[in-house]
């Protein structure tokens, strides 16, 4: 399918990013208004850092009944939906009232998580990285013994200037003794012991993961024949690209239809070609794989922004900060945080915007065409 775009990368990236949640959310829901697509709301039993109502909101676009849907996701990562949000948002007001291939329908869900996207968080009210939280509860929990090791370093008890650095030569250390990629799973891989630390998958179902499984049963997502899902993210890889990370175990046929669709730019973490470390309780490859089969292609699309070395101080402020209990939103130190943590995870230039746009549109153009030639 050949997708048309009235306005280009360049003027669309001036304007079609959200400053905040609720603008997201707002913008979302109008252009939804716009063309006339029927919205879902899933309320969120939180607030927001200023009181703001916090939803999951889905505009579905297109043939209720198709047998085959392409799934969007934004927010995943809470503060990663500002990038989400706006491709959805260029998508609406480009193509809301295109003609899609016969038999197909997008099912936009806007702010999966939409707690960690009002709050400037990674992380949903549970303080659980949600792409580590479709673990399978009854089983024992996964172990990362190289988290346990750096837990304190990665997460310490204050951020005096002392404490950082003895956290950051001890993190060294362990780079310089096991190399990055060991420094990178250990960080980010998963781990379900420290509640108030990074990348962690919690003890049990969030409340994003539970609005997950009600949209897939709502809208009837396992009766389909088919179902492509984007799920967009930022943090990982060079400034600008975005890459196709395809959650899908090697040999699976969901893994050959994903690089037939969107080409040997996929990237795969179990295979290490990815800029992703393999994890725990992802939702690819513990959520849509399982539960669909050969039916599904899951792939995040996933944005560079700064190295992950850059980041870490932003992450490590951030749980600090709302390990100490309950946050004074307007306090000069938690602005001067969220700031920071807000420019990792969504550049503030006109260069990034235009390349998540030109990309965004490219992958959501080659998973159209990928639904509208697949056999069902
Ligand atoms: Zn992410």
């Amino acid at each position: 399918m050949t997708v048309r775009f009235g306005r280009s990368p360049e003027a669309a990236a001036a304007a079609i990013f959200p400053p905040d949640f609720t603008g997201a959310r707002e913008r979302f829901l109008a252009l939804a208004a716009r063309a006339e697509l029927p919205v879902k709301t899933y309320e969120n039993p939180n607030k927001g850092p200023m009181g703001e109502r916090l939803a999951t909101d889905i505009a579905l676009q297109g043939d209720p009944s198709a047998r085959k849907l392409l799934v969007t996701i934004s927010g995943t990562h809470g503060i990663e939906g500002f990038c989400g949000s706006g491709c959805q948002a260029d998508w609406l007001m480009e193509s809301a009232r295109a003609d899609l291939p016969a038999d197909i329908a997008i099912v936009h869900v806007h702010a999966l998580n939409p707690y960690g996207f009002a709050w400037l968080r990674r992380v949903t009210e549970e303080g659980v990285d949600l792409n580590r939280n479709f673990y399978d509860f009854t089983k024992p929990l996964p172990e990362n013994p190289g988290y346990d090791i750096l837990a304190d370093a990665l997460v310490p008890a204050s951020l005096s200037p002392e404490v950082v650095a003895e956290a950051e030569a001890r993190i060294a250390t362990f780079r310089n003794q096991r190399g990055r990629n060991a420094l990178q799973r250990a960080r980010s891989g998963g781990q379900y012991k420290h509640p108030t630390g990074m990348f962690y998958g919690g003890t049990r179902p969030t409340w994003s993961r539970e609005t997950l499984e009600r949209i897939v049963a709502d809208y009837g997502l396992e009766a389909r024949a088919r179902v492509a899902v984007l799920d967009y993210h930022t943090g990982l890889g060079p400034y600008g690209y975005g890459e196709l990370i395809a959650d899908h175990d090697p040999g699976t046929p969901s893994l050959a239809t994903a690089i037939e669709w969107y080409g040997e730019g996929v990237t795969v973490p179990l295979l290490g070609t990815s800029s992703s470390v393999p994890k725990h309780g992802t939702v690819g490859t513990s959520f849509w794989q399982p539960r669909f089969g050969a039916r599904v292609v899951y792939a995040a699309l996933e944005y560079g922004t700064f190295s992950t070395d850059l980041g870490r101080g932003p992450m490590r402020e951030d749980h600090v900060l709302h390990a100490r209990g309950p946050v004074d939103w307007t306090a000069p130190e938690t602005q001067r945080i969220k700031r920071s943590l807000r420019r990792h995870f969504f550049p503030d230039t006109q260069t990034w915007r235009e390349l998540v746009l030109f990309r965004s549109r490219q992958v959501l153009g080659q998973a159209l065409a990928g639904l509208a030639g697949a056999t069902t």
